[in-house]
């Protein structure tokens, strides 16, 4: 085995992830399996007549100025069986603050989704854990030990998700893709408009999430919310990406978190009123109340 770099110095600036006083390297085994892992077959109820609801909690980009803006992604969705955290940030006190701003109680929370291991993510957790716990957290394959071990001694039950999973109907993980690499799962939310996926950091490639999601849910897919993940990529990659999106019917976007500045500029000139630049605070609802 070997190590190397991090790919993920734009979101930690570091090797290593500290979780209350838990510090977990990130192992990067040598030999990354494909991707093409075996899906077992889901067949998800579409959500009823509630509308979906999806609110942005915690982002780095500017939005709402009664919000905080810091490094990382969480957002909350409502209106399914279960509401669901999606990511908890980095700092839990701003993740619990901006829930407070926006009416979001965090006892109302029924599973948490913790897309990968870095601390934009999930080191909002433990102060998560002061408001709500009980409750399942869902989490790629690949997280260490201590950290598992961590989150169950929180009160939380572990649910580790290779494949995808059923949340509740019409929510679903993708199952974790990057094996061997940054491991990640994205959420797929089923709407009255059509699929949701929604990323962290998209490691694993967000082209190769939406492909999941389609492959999973039989597409299309509404709109591909979260972080892609393409800080200081190249036009043609941006654009490869974007091609790739159509191919997929992806039909709306909306990056933010790592996606960087050149891919959101990109991607908003050319998907224009298809593509949301959300900041901290953005709300997506889907169908009527
Ligand atoms: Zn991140
Ligand atoms: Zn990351």
């Amino acid at each position: 085995m070997s190590m190397r770099k991090n790919e993920c110095d734009e979101c930690i600036g570091r090797r290593e992830v500290v979780l209350a006083g838990v510090t977990a390297p990130i192992w990067v085994p040598q030999a990354a399996r494909s991707l093409a892992a075996q899906i077992a077959p889901s067949e998800p109820t579409p959500t009823e007549s509630k509308p979906t609801v999806i609110t942005v909690v915690y982002e780095n980009n500017p939005g709402r100025e009664d919000l905080m803006a810091q490094w990382g992604f969480a957002c909350v969705i409502q209106g399914p069986e279960k509401t669901i955290l999606f990511d908890t940030g980095g700092a839990g006190w701003v993740l619990l603050a901006n829930m407070r701003t926006l009416n979001l109680d965090p006892k109302q929370i029924d599973a948490v989704v913790l897309s990968h291991i870095h601390s934009d993510h999930a080191g909002g957790l433990p102060s998560f854990s002061t408001q709500r716990t009980d409750i399942p957290v869902y989490m790629p394959v690949g997280f260490p030990a201590e950290f598992k071990s961590h989150t169950r001694s929180l009160g939380f039950e572990l649910v580790e998700a290779e494949e995808s999973k059923t949340i509740c109907p019409g929510v679903l993980t993708t199952g974790t893709l990057g094996r061997g690499a940054i491991e990640e799962h994205g959420l797929c939310v089923n709407t009255a408009e059509g699929w949701v996926l929604i990323t962290g950091c998209a490691h694993p490639g967000v082209t190769n999430l939406a492909a999941r999601v389609k492959e999973i849910t039989g597409g299309p897919i509404h709109l591909a919310m979260g972080g892609y993940h393409m800080p200081q990529e190249p036009k043609e990659t941006i654009v490869a990406v974007m091609d790739r999106f159509e191919e997929l019917g992806v039909i709306r976007s909306a990056p933010c978190h790592c996606s960087g500045e050149g891919a959101r500029r990109r991607f908003k000139h050319r998907f224009k009123e298809r593509c949301d630049l959300i900041g901290i605070g953005h709300v997506f609802t889907f169908g009527k109340a």
